[in-house]
């Protein structure tokens, strides 16, 4: 706005986003597996499979973090494929790349500090573009999804896998009391930071929900968007295909 207010917003989220990032980052991986009971895993394990990625496809995975799906893809494009693992925060980059060169990947990969809202990559390049628990951390999520979709071969597809909204009552109800109580509980606890898991809590309240984000996405100029949700609605998987 002329009056800065957005402007301070703005850069208050991603001075937020990074903080809570670099703080995380050394302890990320064991707490997605208590958090959330090792289901992360299914939920990325469905993603995987709904990507169509094969042999010598070239896979983007943006806010790929300590790069669960990066592995995943890296298997599956071979040799003649490629993958870039991108993040924003140097912290995660340098913990996803020590995970990943440990254990023997690296050869297909390339690790690329980047921000969603601005990929500095040229325009029908990739085959498939996935953020995982990524996009409610950008500030300008239309920007970043428009940018996803410039990059995107025609006819490549755009994954999202993000928390969403609840599809029942009971569930909800449950879901709020986890991530309200146990959640900074156990930030505090195991990782001695209950403030970074507050924020976490905070974010994905207020991520936009199932129907809004595949609005977002046709928006964006994605075509066929389609969304499938996981644990009630706790997570959901939007899918678009770039025409
Ligand atoms: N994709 C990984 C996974 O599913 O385990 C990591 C998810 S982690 C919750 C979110 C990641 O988003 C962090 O690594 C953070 O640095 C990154 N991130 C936040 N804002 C970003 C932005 N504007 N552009 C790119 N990455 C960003």
């Amino acid at each position: 706005t002329h009056f800065g207010y957005e402007e301070v917003a703005v850069e208050e989220k991603a001075t937020k986003v990074a903080s809570v990032f670099h703080s995380v980052a050394s302890h990320y991986d064991v707490m997605n597996d208590l958090m959330s009971f090792g289901i992360h895993r299914i939920w990325k394990k469905f993603t995987i499979e709904m990507s169509g990625v094969r042999k010598g496809h070239k896979v983007l995975d943006i806010a790929g973090g300590t790069g669960d799906l990066t592995m995943a893809f890296s298997r599956l494009v071979g040799d003649e494929g490629e993958v870039v693992l991108a993040d924003i925060n140097e912290s995660m980059l340098n913990v996803g790349r020590d995970k990943l060169l440990d254990r023997g990947f690296g050869g297909n990969i390339r690790f690329v500090q980047a921000n969603a809202e601005s990929l500095p990559f040229p325009d029908n390049h990739f085959d498939c573009i996935t953020i995982a628990f990524g996009l409610r951390n950008v500030t300008d999520k239309d920007k970043a999804l428009a940018d996803m979709a410039r990059i995107l071969k025609p006819g490549g597809r755009l994954l999202v896998l993000e928390f969403s909204k609840p599809t029942t009552a009971l569930m909800s109800k449950a879901y709020d009391l986890y991530s309200f109580s146990a959640l900074p509980l156990m930030g505090k606890l195991i990782a001695g930071d209950s403030e970074s898991y507050r924020y976490l809590a905070e974010s994905i309240r207020m991520h936009p929900d199932q129907e809004t984000l595949k609005q977002m996405m046709s928006d964006a100029g994605l075509d066929h968007v389609e969304y499938h949700n996981m644990t009630g609605g706790v997570v959901a998987l939007h899918r678009g295909v770039k025409l």
